[in-house]
């Protein structure tokens, strides 16, 4: 198919951009594998909605949208949480 990869996707963190880019890359290709490195704990929750949730008293994990291994297992990837990226 023309939009198959032929080689893995490393992406850098678990923010609207990258979790964005695992969810649309699997939409094109069924089967690459992709393997997404995070800083945090991995799972996916919205930025914005951090004020309201402090507003209205919800904890970090009420904020949570998507748990990392429910992330992982919907997206078909692979997720390593609490990994930094580094470069000299
Ligand atoms: C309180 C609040 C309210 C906001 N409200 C709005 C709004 O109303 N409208 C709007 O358009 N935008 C809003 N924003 C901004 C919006 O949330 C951000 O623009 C958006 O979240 C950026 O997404 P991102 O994926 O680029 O970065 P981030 O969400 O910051 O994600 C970065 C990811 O990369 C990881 N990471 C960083 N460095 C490394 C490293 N070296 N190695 C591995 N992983 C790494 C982090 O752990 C994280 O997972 C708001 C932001 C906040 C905080």
């Amino acid at each position: 198919m023309a939009n198959e990869l032929t080689t893995g996707v490393l992406i850098v963190g678990s923010g609207m951009a990258g979790v964005t880019l695992a969810r649309e890359l699997r939409k094109l290709d069924a089967n690459v594998d992709i393997t997404l490195i995070s800083a945090d704990g991995g799972g996916f929750y919205s930025k914005p909605n951090i004020s309201n949730a402090l507003a209205a008293g919800k904890s970090a994990d009420q904020l949570m949208m998507s748990q990392r291994d429910a992330l992982a297992a919907q997206l078909k990837i692979q997720i390593h949480s609490e990994c930094r990226s580094e470069s000299d």
